[in-house]
Parts: structure tokens; sequence; C-alpha cells
């Protein structure tokens, strides 16, 4: 059995834990095995009989536990473990699930590979898991010899299929929980104000490197992605470096992962650093006045030539079609 630890934010499920749920189903359908999941929270067993397609649902109801408790929270995921006895145990790779499932391998002595991007499955069992390392640039294989296994994935490696099929059963778990539980406790999530979409919400991402020259030519990326729809302004370490943009507004292996629909690279050489961000584009169109630049290698669409004279050809035919 497969066992998914969720995280839920407001009472609904994160999109690293959909994406999760998709992988782990997709690989049980592989392995002919039954997926289940762990709920954790306060007012979250609404969202229990949602999960289609699951066999059962662990629910463990607390006010104390709303936000992520590291200590309650490893405990109880340990204790179902222990008692499910699943042979892998999924959870999102965000900080909460990697530093969630560490505790817990920790508890059990088990083995944890975490920021799996692909599973490997031999003679109906998995053998091996694939993460990247060094910033993309490096694919590692990794077996997992514990029973156990415990994965966390890494966030957009898939992308979130609805859940279909029968309800789950519903598990009401009761775990005892004392002070010792509550020693780490995360008394207050504050969120950084940002005008318009996440770039992580965007479905077109326009990117400015160190081609822009300075802050002010960022006005030209701002004004193609008001044009679009959904779109957001990011930027590499090069211009969020220099201050042209916020470090928010960092794409790449130190900055944000995006996943948009269309990722428009404008001035940016292709680092591997970089490119580590963007990789989950589903296009990539670069704008770049060196034909040898990296970027060309990985993009979808490329135009060669000098962006203050393409950016701006650019806008004015989306305003001429828009009738702007
Ligand atoms: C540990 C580590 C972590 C890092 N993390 C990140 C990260 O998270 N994100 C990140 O972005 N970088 C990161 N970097 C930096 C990364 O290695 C690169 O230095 C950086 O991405 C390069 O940014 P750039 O493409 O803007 O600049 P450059 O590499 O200098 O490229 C500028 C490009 O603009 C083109 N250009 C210039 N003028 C014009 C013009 N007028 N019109 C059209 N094209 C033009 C040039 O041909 C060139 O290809 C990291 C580096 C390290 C060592």
């Amino acid at each position: 059995m497969i066992f998914v630890l969720l995280e839920t934010a407001n009472q609904r499920l994160t999109e690293p834990s959909l994406e999760t749920l998709t992988a782990a189903r997709d690989l049980a359908l592989k392995l002919g095995d039954a997926t289940e999941a762990l709920l954790i929270g306060s007012g979250v067993r609404a969202l229990a009989p949602t999960l289609k397609g699951l066999q059962s649902v662990s629910v463990v109801e607390d006010t104390r536990l709303t936000g992520y408790v590291p200590e309650a929270f490893a405990k109880i995921a340990a204790e179902a473990i222990q008692k499910k006895r699943p042979n892998t145990v999924l959870a999102p790779g965000t900080e909460v699930g990697n530093d969630w499932l560490a505790r817990v391998a920790v508890r059990l002595d088990l083995g944890l590979a975490a920021g799996c991007t692909g599973f490997s499955v031999e003679n109906g069992a998995l053998k091996s898991v694939t993460r990247t390392n060094w910033g993309g640039s490096l694919l590692e294989e990794i077996e997992i010899l514990s029973n156990p296994k415990l994965l966390t994935l890494q966030p957009h490696a898939v992308s979130a299929q609805p859940l279909t099929g029968g309800e789950p059963t519903v598990e009401t778990v009761t775990v005892t929980l004392d002070e010792r539980d509550f020693r780490v406790r995360m008394k207050e999530l504050v969120r950084k104000e940002k005008k318009g979409l996440s770039l992580t919400e965007a479905k077109v991402v326009v990117g400015g490197g160190r081609g822009l020259g300075n802050a002010e030519a960022f006005k030209l990326l701002e004004e193609l992605a008001g044009l679009l729809n959904n779109a957001a302004v990011g930027a590499t370490r090069v211009a969020t470096s220099n201050n042209w943009r916020p470090h928010s507004d960092q794409i790449g292996q130190t900055g944000t992962q995006i996943a948009p629909d269309l990722y428009i690279a404008v001035g940016i050489s292709g680092a591997i650093q970089h490119m580590v961000g963007c990789k989950n584009s589903k296009k990539i169109l670069a704008v770049n006045k060196d034909s040898e630049a990296p970027i060309f290698q990985r993009a979808d669409y490329g135009v060669i030539g000098d962006l203050h004279q393409i950016l701006p050809a650019l806008i004015a035919e989306i305003k001429k079609l828009k009738g702007a």
C-alpha cells in the first residue's frame, strides 16, 4: 500500500498535496497497490470523502493541530505507518513535507529520498527513484533498501489530476499528544504582500535578465505581462542582485520554481541555475541577441535580436490585435 501524507492550508489540500496524490495513484496503478492517505489538522475531516479513488483516509482532528506542528505531525505519521505497514510513504516535497518526513525517518530509522521526480517499477515493485541534484545538472537514481521507503515528491514534477473513483473509507484516528509534542509551533504565517499574480500561479511568466540593462527596462516586461492573460514578471539572479527586481521575483535554483504554460525569457542566457527553476514550463520562448546563447537549446521558440526593438514591436502588435 502507498500511504500519502497530506498537507493542508485553510482546510484545503495544497497544490503539492494534489500533485502527490496524482503521483501516488499513478504509482499504485503500476504496482497493483492500494493508496491510502493521512489528513491532520483542525476542520479537515470534510476533505476526506472528496479524496476519490483512495481506499481509505485516516483523519486526526485536533484544534491544536492548526498549521504545521512538527513533533506532533511526526509522531502521528510514525504511529500511522507502524499500524498501516505501507510499502511506500509519499509526501509533498515542500519545506513542510520534507521536514515532516525527515522527522518520521529518524523516529522509525527508515531511508528517505526527498525531492523525487520519477519512479522506476520493475517486476511489480518500486525499484528506484530519480531526483535532481546539483541544481538540476545531475540526475540521481536511488534505491532505498528500508521498508517502507519514505519519499517526497518534487513540486511540479507531475501536474495534479482530478480525483476520480469511489469514495474512501474514512477512519478517525486518536493519537495521545502531550506537551512535548507542541514544543515547536508555528505562531504566525506572514505572507509578503504582492500585487497581482504570484509566479507559481501565473499561466504566463515574462522573465528578464542582465540583457535588460536596468530596472527601468522591466517596465517593458510589465507592459507585456499586462497585455497577456494571467501573466506575471520574473527575473534572473543577476537582475535581483542588481536590485532591478525584488528577490521574490527570482526564478531558479535559489529562487522560485515555476511551471507556467508559457515562459517568455528575455535577455536571459539560460544558465543551469536559472533553467532549473523554469524547466517545467510547458513552452519556452526566448528573446536574445546572441544566437549561441544556451537558452536556445532549451527553448521551443526563439527570437534572435535586440530586446529593445523586439519587445516594443511585440507589444504594439498585441495592442493592435486587441484593438487597444
Ligand atoms: C549557487 C548558485 C545559485 C544560483 N541561483 C540562481 C537562480 O536561482 N536564478 C538565476 O537566475 N541564477 C542563479 N544563479 C546565477 C546563474 O549562474 C547565472 O549567473 C544567471 O542566471 C545569469 O543571469 P542572466 O541570464 O540574466 O545573465 P547573463 O548570463 O549575463 O545573460 C544575459 C543574456 O542577455 C543577452 N542580451 C544582452 N543584451 C541583450 C539585448 N539587448 N537583447 C537581447 N538579449 C540581450 C545576452 O546575449 C546574454 O545571453 C546562481 C548561481 C550560483 C553559483
